[in-house]
């Protein structure tokens, strides 16, 4: 098999990153606990949001939004998989 360059993820991850995030799952890689993000305790920061774990209160994601553009770090998430988009 011929190796393709990131252009052909466009797809696979241009639908990831646009998915609904309330109903979106992920897995805590710190206790294994799997649910909703809607399910996720958030902490409101000046600059963003602090995700934590329901189960364990381990750090999921931290998104932080500052001159007009957002970062998404996941440290605590082993896996988020969303639903395709209709
Ligand atoms: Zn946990």
């Amino acid at each position: 098999m011929g190796t393709l360059d990131g252009n052909v993820l466009a797809g696979p991850i241009g639908d990831l990153l646009s998915f609904e995030p309330t109903t979106a799952r992920g897995q805590c890689a710190g206790c294994g606990d799997v649910a909703v993000l809607a399910q996720a305790a958030v902490y409101g920061q000046p600059m963003g949001y602090v995700v934590r774990c329901r189960n364990c209160d381990d750090v999921l994601m931290v998104v932080v939004e500052r001159g007009g553009r957002s970062s998404l770090n996941m440290p605590g998430l082993r896996w988020l998989e969303a639903a395709e988009q209709a």
